[in-house]
């Protein structure tokens, strides 16, 4: 009991150092390691991923998820600044690459590394598709889910790091990155979020998709053909993305205030 409640005052003292703000919420969220050192680790990891697949350039697919990747950064850049949280994209560096692989699967790396799979176009079938599939990604890094990840991966090592709070000279950070991204070995391969982390970046992705000119109701119809994928053996995405009804039925529900709040920043057409 006494040890638990000292763990936990260090967690609140921890929390203390190390908070950013979900812009989206306005919420408070763990930061124990700072997006100062993630990022840096997340563009090598990038790299090193491109430079051991087959990066698909130069045809109609590659454009399109070039075309769609600037329209979503677009939209979290107009997003962010029009609420207050403008230089927040400052150190991101947007990329958005097609690999040839039939896996159906697609990530974002945090600092805006985006990858898509041929496997996964099939599934997302048209732009609107794709955006609705971007704008989820992007969401998770927008909203630091993976930094939070690694921030709890932190806490529960309390007792290694209790003794050392100069977190920013932790030599252990790289492999705490490694686990709260899934990298390492598997350079690539992305660990699950959180139920409430998938829920928060589906709604996020809505209004992403909606200010980058997407109907956000495509988005819905992208998971209900997911879950069509989903019998027999579940590709990739499905294993961290499960394609509930109740996930289908919270897209529907929040499309409408999705195209209202895209309306601010005078989107009126919405491409399905
Ligand atoms: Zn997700």
């Amino acid at each position: 009991m006494k040890f638990k409640l000292t763990i936990s005052l260090l967690a609140v003292a921890l929390f203390a150092i190390g908070c950013a703000t979900n812009p989206f919420t306005g919420e408070k969220t763990l930061a124990l390691v700072p997006n100062s050192q993630i990022l840096p680790m997340a563009f090598q990891q990038y790299d090193q991923f491109l430079s051991e697949h087959k990066v698909v350039k130069n045809t109609t697919d590659a454009r399109m998820v070039h075309d769609v990747g600037n329209k979503i950064a677009a939209a979290a850049e107009k997003y962010l600044k029009a609420n207050g949280y403008a230089g927040y994209l400052a150190d991101y560096r947007w990329e958005y690459n097609l690999v040839d692989s039939p896996e159906v699967n697609a990530w974002c790396m945090p600092g805006g590394k985006i990858v898509i799979y041929t496997g996964i176009l099939p599934v997302t079938k048209n732009e609107a598709g794709l955006a609705a599939v971007m704008g989820h990604e992007v969401a998770h890094a927008l909203a630091n889910h993976g930094q939070q990840r690694m921030s709890a991966a932190q806490v529960q090592q309390l007792g290694a790091v209790a003794g050392n709070i100069a977190l920013a000279e932790n030599p252990e950070n790289q492999a705490l990155f490694n686990t709260a991204y899934g990298l390492g070995t598997n350079v690539g391969v992305m660990l699950p979020f959180s139920r409430s982390h998938e829920t928060e970046a589906d709604k996020i992705g809505l209004t992403l998709m909606a200010i980058a000119g997407y109907d956000p109701i495509v988005a819905a119809q992208l998971w209900e053909r997911m879950q069509a994928q989903q019998q027999g053996a579940p590709p990739e995405f499905l294993s961290t993305h499960p394609a509930s009804s109740t996930r289908i039925n919270n897209i529907n529900s929040w499309a409408a205030s999705a195209r209202a709040e895209a309306r601010k920043y005078g989107v009126t057409t919405f491409r399905k």
